[in-house]
């Protein structure tokens, strides 16, 4: 989305993070904070954007789960560091994107193998400590650093 000429990330793309973090999505905390941005378009980050409302949202749409607060500023972070850098932006979309093909492509094959044993099949051991997410978050703060900004 464009935003005075600043970038921030997609719908999609605040989701994973949602996924990463908590193993869920919230994807009514991103759709009523960013709904001002189809009213408004430029205005997006000012309206719903600031921790007040963000803690707000959080509690209307998911009442008495104490993740969704940090989803909810998650989201500002994120939308922050988005649009000081494009090339962040571009590699957190493309990340979210192989999360997706990624998700649907076991669950293809974990059908195909469902239909062909007639079991269910389970992922084995634990998530990797290091995925590209991590990665990408080092290489962000990485450049940040060399940029001498404060993170
Ligand atoms: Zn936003």
């Amino acid at each position: 989305m464009l935003v005075g000429g600043k970038e921030l990330p997609s719908h999609r793309v605040h989701c994973e993070i949602d996924r990463f973090y908590f193993g869920r999505t919230y994807p009514k905390i991103h759709r009523s904070m960013d709904r001002p941005v189809k009213v408004y378009g430029k205005g997006h980050r000012k309206l719903f954007h600031d921790v007040h409302w963000a803690r707000f949202i959080a509690q209307m749409e998911y009442p008495a789960d104490p993740y969704a607060e940090k989803s909810a500023l998650l989201h500002l972070e994120f939308d922050f560091w988005c649009s000081e850098d494009k090339e962040f932006k571009d590699l957190l979309e493309k990340w979210a994107k192989d999360k997706i093909k990624e998700r649907k492509s076991w669950k293809k094959t974990t059908k195909i193998i469902q239909e062909s044993k007639g079991t269910k099949l389970k992922r084995k051991g634990k998530r990797k400590r290091k995925d590209s997410f991590d990665m990408l978050l080092d290489y962000y703060k990485d450049i940040s650093r060399r940029g001498n900004k404060k993170f």
